[in-house]
């Protein structure tokens, strides 16, 4: 057997330490040393990254695998916790991605409030688990308050409603989920259910299948319409439901840039003429991911009401916008919605990951019910009845608290920020010659892109072959800044493609900004556009 180095032979696994990790140190000195490692991460962790690292070390992720080729588990411990701590610190970290640096404002993850790693570390410590009350009491109870909260904050019932369904074990407001995917999923789980009811011999689509469905409706296809901007968690939810996710149908963007609604009422009327075809939900965007933009929720509404049909609302992004005095009236209509998806490790500032998912019915998470024999009973309180995970950590706990030490006025804060500094971006955007905005921000999300002078000239009178080469020039300048200042490891926005402009006919690369960090600075930003132009000008030489 190979030695590993440095290796003391003071390691041993055997039953007296084990015995030591699981009892609770008693003794002053135990207590001490467990304090000094939470102190070396909070802020051994931070210093660290301050001090020596931008937003990522500089190395090759060719080389960094080389370094990862070990695939034998080992049988003696290697490690003391302090050491284990300080090689995360010393070796993880900087080779890590720094998400918290004020330059790092290419994606939706970002800094968060340093009270959210005790949050955190609390739910850990505490390690519940609210699959059912047998295992969280408490917390199952807790839950269903702030699912009451959340549901307030964006449907605006009345006390009475709050007051009977706050603790009824009978009805479900919304549930906790892994994230917007899962979130997703669960809503289009329950639109396709609902749409799909007990026909004859047809009992339901959890226990006869989506084939049996299709043929007691006299059904070929069930589809999801959404803008072309949906989140792509849309069509992996059409895969797993058994829809095919050539069934979650993209509409075009108008020149809001926001859903069409003239091109959706067209394919609506193609759909309804098609007798064999269902629409089970139209999907309204509350933040696209990669834009920002809001669709128009009050019109989709209106529609959705007109034909019956599930209308749910994906604010993953935006939904805690809704915090805000000063911007709620952007997502006007959401109350609206049959269901909301809103993740916590966005724009709530909360670790890693947890969303939620609304239902403005409280019956209608009855058609995922799902008992088991040993949990989960009926007309229990237990909160896996009606989700799609099974074992879930109480993350309710860390949103509970984290709406009491900022208030809704702290969210905002933060909020409108990252509105206003995605506004004040944009208009220095605008300013630099060098520079085009492409998607203007309507919450905190813009796109752009570097258009050298002498192109955006001959993009001018271009006819459509010649625009279409000059843009694959563009493209391939705006890929390698982007990857160039990503791998400089100082600062950091992301990319994606998208129609630039409305006649254009294929998508075009563009630079993704998104202002989530309060320290993220109008002076930064400057910074950000002054790297990217140095970048251009040695691509140019
Ligand atoms: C992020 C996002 C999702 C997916 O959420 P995850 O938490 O990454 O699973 C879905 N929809 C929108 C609009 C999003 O921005």
């Amino acid at each position: 057997m190979p030695k590993i180095k440095n290796e003391p032979s003071s390691l041993v696994a055997d039953w007296n330490t084990l015995h030591r990790v699981f009892i609770r140190p008693e003794d002053e000195g135990s207590r001490q040393t467990l304090v000094k490692y939470m102190e070396q991460i909070l802020f051994g962790l931070h210093d660290f990254l301050n001090k020596h690292v931008g937003v990522t070390e500089e190395i090759s992720l060719v080389k960094l695998a080389k370094e990862y080729k070990d695939t034998k588990i080992n049988q003696d411990p290697q490690k003391k916790l302090a050491d284990v701590i300080k090689d995360i610190i010393d070796e993880i970290a900087p080779r890590a991605v720094n998400v918290a640096s004020p330059y790092f404002i290419g994606h939706m993850t970002s800094a968060i409030p340093f009270f959210m790693v005790h949050l955190k570390a609390i739910t850990a410590a505490l390690n519940q688990n609210v699959i059912k009350l047998e295992t969280s009491k408490v917390l199952s109870v807790l839950e269903k308050q702030i699912l009451a909260k959340m549901h307030r904050m964006i449907f605006k019932f009345d006390e009475p409603f709050y007051l009977e369904h706050v603790q009824n074990t009978e009805t479900s407001l919304g549930v906790f989920t892994t994230g917007g995917t899962t979130a997703n999923l669960t809503a289009m789980w329950v639109a396709r259910n609902k749409s799909l009811p007990p026909k004859g011999k047809f009992e339901s689509i959890e226990k006869n299948g989506f084939f049996e469905a299709m043929k007691a409706h006299g059904l070929e296809r069930a589809v999801v319409l959404v803008s072309r901007r949906g989140h792509f968690s849309l069509k992996k939810a059409g895969g797993i439901l058994g829809l095919g996710n050539q069934n979650i149908i993209p509409i075009d963007v108008d020149s809001n840039r926001s859903i069409d609604l003239e091109k959706l009422k067209a394919k609506i009327k193609e759909l309804k003429a098609d007798k064999k075809t269902r629409i089970i939900a139209i999907v309204g965007i509350a933040g696209a991911t990669e834009t920002g933009i809001i669709d128009p929720l009050p019109q989709l509404a209106d529609i959705c009401e007109a034909l019956d049909i599930h209308f749910h609302v994906d604010a993953a992004w935006g939904g805690p916008v809704l915090l805000s005095k000063k911007y709620c009236h952007l997502l006007k209509g959401i109350e609206r919605a049959d269901s909301v998806t809103i993740d916590c490790h966005k724009q709530f500032y909360m670790p890693m990951t947890s969303g939620m998912v609304y239902f403005k019915d409280p019956k209608a998470l009855d058609q995922i019910v799902y008992h088991a024999r040993y949990v989960n009973r009926p007309g229990s309180v237990d909160l896996g009845i009606k989700t799609l995970e099974g074992s879930r950590e109480a993350n309710s706990l860390i949103l509970d608290s984290a709406l009491k030490i900022m208030g809704a006025k702290g969210y905002a804060l933060m909020i409108e920020h990252g509105i206003e500094t995605a506004g004040q971006f944009a208009r220095m955007i605008r300013q630099r010659p060098l520079f085009q905005l492409v998607t203007p921000p309507q919450l905190n999300i813009l796109t752009y892109r570097v258009v050298p002078l002498d192109i955006q000239k001959k993009l001018k009178t271009a006819d459509r072959k010649k625009r279409q080469k000059l843009n694959a020039v563009l493209d391939d300048i705006n890929i390698k800044i982007q990857r160039i200042q990503r791998e400089a490891g100082f600062s950091f926005v992301s990319r994606t493609r998208l129609k630039a402009f409305r006649d254009d006919h294929h998508n075009t690369v563009v630079l993704r900004c998104v202002i989530m960090n309060p320290m993220t600075t109008v002076d930064i930003l400057d910074e950000i556009l002054d790297e990217q132009e140095s970048i251009f000008k040695s691509l140019a030489e």
